[in-house]
């Protein structure tokens, strides 16, 4: 699968450095190779045909252009010592046993990550990343994605390390024309290529997000049919519209109980939402904060005409 649109725009110079076509020599002149086959190139800088580097010899390799960008783009990397890498973002959910459920979310931005030290090629166990970085108590993979993405099998051997790992699509890219500043962009600056094979400090956000995910569980108010069967509910009953509607008193909340109708449903309405209530359709109930008791038994009182019949029930 090689990407034959790709035109060779990088080759290894005397140095060993890779180099763009605009910063050479035109020409045999340059005295590049090709990082693939180890050949001799010429840099075409010509005006009709887009500046690219072409084996002296008359075949070309099949790999060169893409061997050439991975290359170069891991270059930048050991030069900078560093690249941005994108958000992160864990999310968990909690379900207690009494059935109240919490959502928590745990994110960090984009930023900079500095390096202490950036090797290439470097094996580690059985895989070899493309970068192997280290952090200040770990240890950062880059992948560089050209035409060989990580499969599923690396993936796991990835998974298995639980190494911070990080794969930068070049192919996505589709500018083909690559220069050291596009490269520098995408593989140093930018995040929209990036994707994370194993997040960084994915530990510390889980336990954020569960956390967060339990206070709000917790906040939430025990629904009817899970909570304490030995605890006595107040409930009082209404005649509204020719409806019944129950205001039961929960130990920790109020839950307002009628059969469907769209027209109680919209006289009672306004009502809850003042009072801070909240519709929760798993339970086909709508909850309230106990302060809005008084508020709440007044108001209905008026849209019935008359008091509620007061029962206790458990
Ligand atoms: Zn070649």
């Amino acid at each position: 699968m090689e990407n034959t649109s790709l035109l060779q725009l990088f080759a290894t110079d005397k140095q060993n450095q890779i180099r763009s076509v605009d910063e050479v020599a035109r020409g045999l002149a340059c005295e590049c190779r090709c990082p693939s086959c180890g050949k001799q190139v010429i840099a075409r800088q010509g005006e009709v045909r887009e500046w690219h580097f072409a084996h002296a010899s008359i075949s070309e390799c099949d790999s060169g252009a893409e061997t050439a960008l991975h290359l170069a783009a891991k270059q930048l990397i050991l030069q900078h010592q560093g690249i941005s890498i994108p958000t992160r973002s864990v999310s968990e959910t909690i379900r207690l046993k009494d059935g109240r459920n919490g959502v928590g979310e745990a994110t960090r931005p984009e930023l900079w990550l500095d390096f202490k030290d950036v090797e290439a090629e470097m094996s580690f166990r059985n895989i070899r990343p493309d970068i192997v970085a280290s952090l200040e108590n770990t240890y950062f993979f880059i992948e560089i994605a050209v035409t060989h993405f990580v499969d599923d099998a690396k993936k796991e051997l990835f998974d298995e390390l639980n190494i911070p790992t990080i794969e930068i699509d070049l192919a996505s890219v589709r500018e083909t024309k690559w220069t050291w500043p596009l490269l520098e962009e995408i593989v140093l600056t930018n995040t929209s290529h990036k994707k994370w094979l194993n997040m960084l400090h994915y530990p510390d956000l889980q336990k954020e997000a569960s956390d967060i995910a339990m206070k709000n569980a917790l906040n939430m108010a025990i629904p009817e049919s899970t909570s304490n069967a030995n605890v006595v509910n107040e409930r009082n009953r209404f005649l509204i519209n020719g409806r019944i509607l129950d205001l039961i008193v929960k130990p920790s909340t109020l839950a307002i109980w009628s059969p469907y109708d769209p027209l109680l449903n919209e006289m009672i309405k306004p009502l809850i939402k003042k009072a801070g209530g909240r519709w929760y359709p798993k339970y086909k109930n709508w909850f309230v904060p106990l302060k809005a008791k008084t508020y709440l038994l007044t108001e209905l009182e008026k849209l019935s005409g008359k008091p509620p019949k007061t029962m206790s029930n458990a």
